[in-house]
């Protein structure tokens, strides 16, 4: 059987590994919670071994973790207190766990155990690229989040087209108390809902629209009906010139313009149906005057600017002003640095994508409004080349929307949709998104796991694709030290030292093999390298010199199962000034660890 022994009194661990051993058992040793849990959802096992009493991450944290990632997995619960009642309790909410032993183990009676379990095989769960979670009604709870984070959530997003303040407020601070329970930084990102145009109020909710008859959509508010109806934006009518089509609610329904005006516009119905209260208007031909930012936006970035948001999303961005307008504000506004992530949707941003990946932090590929804004049959080939173009510009990239779709609803993805995010992976993307499967769907925790297991297994046959590597041999303006280590072979995992923060950025594109570890003094920044794909942040705490920061990023690295002693870690640094005063460019060496 292939066990996983957690234990970490040394002189037990390796005793009870080679009595397991002998009976013809293979073993693996971790001394710690964290350890465990990066190794079981890193490999095969059949059953795990697991002490109670153990540093950083105790047995009841591991056994909580594991319930949620592998929740039929059997654990043996090996304790020297076993006499008290009180454990024998604390482990009773835990299916999973087959048996409760004293130490010193009675090896026959866990010989007993191990021949009665039978041989499991669970889904692996170490996974590089990161996943982003909508947390809505179905999510909004501290059990739930917290499990989500176990299962593989990176990201938590909050749309701002729903909820409060208070509500998002509340989730926030769930958050921030799951990261320190975990000892787990979660980024937080809230999504501005920009020009979204809606539809006013219909009589009795809605109208039915008849192909070939004429609606006119008015400035002056109006209770709808088939023959005219009002919109929330009444901007956008002067805007609309004669031909333009109009599309309602997600492109289901489709309008002509026959008479432009500022007051009115008459349109032909092209494709009819039921037209509800606030359903989107989505104008993929108009020029729209509407500002990117709205009032609603900027008070909703306010709010973000004095809460602990991480990103900040803008919908419908069109042109590089935009996001210039967006980090301005930020600039001005507080002394935080929120990231800024730019939500492709418009056509017009696809006319100045270049310049809006050099502007942004981050890039959202918002496949929903964007497939009725263009046609819906363009969108993968879009989706294709903007991956590529963020390979190249080296700004991490998000694939959003309808990912999961059925599983708002259903346990189970259909095949298309399990083949659509390891597209999304193949093709190079960093994150991938949930929205309504984690926000209203039916078992968030259950998705995130199933997107999880879909990443790994795309990740685990990942060739090196050509073209990507090409970027890493033209590219002359990198440090050196980096293709170097990410090229190598045979380091079990890369530390990036870097405070100017942007080595790592590179590394998350180029080295996807082992783990990136980025050493960090700032919360914040491994906040921000929660949307890098395979970096994982070690927060250091005081001012350290570099040995010691070496040192410190080692231990920690180890307690959480990263490293083991024997191993190859390959430390790259950015430019900075040695102690010597040289002007050292980068740097890149090779430690045996010990
Ligand atoms: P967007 O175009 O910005 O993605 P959306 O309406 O599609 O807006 P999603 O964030 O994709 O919204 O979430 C999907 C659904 O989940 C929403 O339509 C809404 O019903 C629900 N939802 C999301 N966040 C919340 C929230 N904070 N409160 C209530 N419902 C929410
Ligand atoms: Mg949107
Ligand atoms: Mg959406």
């Amino acid at each position: 059987m292939r066990i996983l022994l957690l234990e970490d009194n040394p002189v037990n661990q390796t005793l009870i590994a080679s009595q397991l051993k002998k009976l013809g058992h293979q073993v693996d040793t971790v001394s710690n919670g964290q350890q465990g849990f990066l190794r079981a959802t890193s490999n095969q096992y059949d059953i795990f071994l697991c002490d109670i009493l153990m540093p950083h991450w105790d047995g009841f944290k591991f056994i909580e973790a594991m319930t949620v990632v592998c929740p039929t997995m059997p654990i043996v619960v090996i304790s020297s207190s076993i006499a008290t009642n009180d454990l024998v309790n604390k482990l009773k909410p835990y299916s999973n766990i087959c048996a409760i032993l004293a130490k010193p183990l009675d090896m026959v009676k866990l010989s007993a155990i191990l021949q009665e379990t039978s041989s499991q095989s669970h889904e692996n769960l170490g996974k590089m690229a990161r996943i982003v979670c909508t947390i809505g009604p179905s999510s909004n709870k501290q059990e739930v989040i917290n499990k989500m984070i176990m299962a593989g959530m990176d990201v938590a997003r909050l749309n701002f087209s729903h909820g409060s303040y208070e509500s998002h407020e509340k989730v926030l601070n769930m958050i921030r108390h799951a990261e320190k329970e975990w000892m787990r930084p979660v980024a937080v990102l809230m999504d501005l809902c920009g020009p979204k145009i809606r539809t006013g109020n219909m009589q009795d909710g809605m109208a039915t629209l008849v192909p070939g008859e004429m609606v006119i959509i008015q400035a002056a508010d109006i209770e709808g009906t088939s023959q005219r109806f009002s919109t929330i934006a009444p901007e956008i009518l002067g805007d609309l010139r004669v031909g333009d089509p109009i599309l309602l609610d997600d492109g289901l329904l489709e309008l002509k313009v026959e008479k432009a005006g500022v007051n009115e516009v008459h349109c032909r119905v092209l494709v009819g149906g039921k037209l509800k209260s606030h359903k989107g208007i989505n104008l993929p031909a108009t020029p729209l005057s509407l500002p990117c930012l709205t009032a609603k936006d900027k008070a909703d970035l306010a709010w973000g600017m004095e809460h602990s948001v991480d990103f900040v999303a803008l919908s419908f961005v069109r042109s590089v002003d935009d996001i210039v307008e967006l980090k301005e504000l930020i600039r001005k506004t507080g002394t935080r640095k929120i990231h800024v992530v730019a939500k492709i949707e418009k056509p017009e941003a696809m006319e100045n994508i270049d310049a809006i990946i050099d502007a942004t932090d981050v890039i959202m590929i918002a496949r929903g409004d964007l497939g009725v804004e263009i046609p819906a049959s363009r969108v993968p080939w879009i989706q294709r080349q903007i991956i590529k173009k963020c390979w190249e510009k080296n700004k991490p990239v998000i694939t959003a929307t309808q990912m999961l779709e059925t599983m708002t609803q259903n346990a189970r993805p259909t095949r298309a949709e399990v083949t659509d995010v390891s597209l999304a992976i193949q093709e190079g993307t960093d994150a991938v998104m949930l929205s309504g499967e984690t926000a209203a769907g039916v078992d968030p925790v259950n998705v995130v796991r199933t997107m999880a297991s879909i990443i790994c297994e795309s990740e685990r046959h990942l060739e090196q694709k050509l073209d990507h590597n090409q970027i890493l041999v033209d590219k002359t303006d990198i440090n050196p030290a980096l293709s170097a280590a990410a090229s190598l072979g045979l380091a079990a995992a890369t530390l990036v030292i870097d405070f100017g923060n942007n080595l790592y950025q590179h590394m998350s594109k180029w080295n996807r093999r082992t783990p990136t570890l980025l050493a960090t003094n700032s919360i914040h920044s491994a906040r921000h390298a929660c949307i890098y794909k395979n970096v994982i942040p070690i927060i250091t705490k005081e001012e350290l010199s570099r040995d010691q920061l070496v040192f410190w990023a080692i231990s920690e690295a180890k307690d959480r199962g990263y490293l083991v002693g024997g191993d190859i870690l390959a430390v790259v640094e950015g430019a900075r000034k040695t102690q010597g005063g040289i002007d050292q460019m980068g740097a890149f060496q090779l430690i045996r660890v010990a």
